[in-house]
């Protein structure tokens, strides 16, 4: 069985006064039912890491391709892990569109992340333009295709399913389309890497999870846990999310 997670993705929000929110969490959940995970922006893993207590563990949101090197501004799988990362979010629809990554670049990205021992939560989600024209099977399908490699464990590897039009806009998804994408992406992870990858994999959903909403989610089939924007930027609304899953 897989152990559901509840990743809160900062995004570019927090500075040092925001670490308070770690504290909060860790004293809220002792000893939680799902692992816990917060994804800061760089400039505070460092510190994220240390403030946080064991049950918590602290991510990146995104990395470079290779370890080292000149490329100003950017930052490496192994720094990550050196600052105290052990997750690293990759592909979110944000960089895809800001910074222009293909699944060529994401795939590249996680296997440098894997390879780093860093674990890997590879985004995929479809625009609101390409659900309307019915192509949102075909654009998840050709994401997982493209940005996960060949070479994967179950352990490492977390996809997230994060439809573009429900992030940040508080549109959700009903519970049937949710459940079809997520029932897809396990099929198509097992047909690809076989049962024990494909049955391992944790699936996460993102796109406006609140506390009002994240119980009738969590019920779906194949919903592993979540990834959150906004909700996870203060305790008091990430932690009845935790205790959701
Ligand atoms: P919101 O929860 O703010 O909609 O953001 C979702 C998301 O993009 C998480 O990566």
């Amino acid at each position: 069985t897989r152990r559901k997670l509840a990743a809160g993705n900062w995004k570019m929000n927090g500075t040092s006064a925001d670490l308070v929110e770690l504290e909060a969490l860790a004293k809220a959940h002792p000893t939680p039912g799902c692992d816990i995970l917060i994804c800061p922006p760089a400039t505070l893993i460092s510190r994220a890491a240390a403030a946080a207590s064991a049950q918590i563990a602290i991510g990146g949101q995104d990395c470079h391709q290779k370890d080292s090197g000149a490329h100003t501004g950017d930052v490496s799988a192994p720094m990550l892990l050196d600052a105290g990362a052990q997750y690293v979010i990759l592909g979110h629809s944000e960089r895809r569109e800001d910074h222009r990554e293909s699944d060529t670049d994401v795939r590249n990205k996680v296997v440098a992340a894997l390879s780093a021992g860093l674990k890997a939560i590879v985004c995929v989600g479809e625009s609101l333009a390409e659900r309307e024209a019915n192509n949102t099977l075909d654009i998840i399908g050709g994401q997982l295709a493209g940005s996960i490699p060949d070479v994967v464990t179950g352990d490492s590897l977390v996809v997230a399913y994060e439809p573009i039009w429900a992030i940040g806009t508080g549109k959700v998804p009903t519970l049937d389309q949710i459940g079809e994408v997520h029932d897809f992406i396990r099929i198509r992870l097992e047909t690809r890497f076989g049962a024990g990858v494909g049955r391992s994999t944790r699936i996460l959903y993102g796109g406006s999870v609140k506390p009002a909403n994240a119980s009738e989610i969590f019920a779906v089939s194949n919903v592993d846990g979540a990834l959150v924007g906004g909700a996870s930027l203060s305790a008091t609304d990430f932690s009845p999310i935790i205790t959701a899953l």
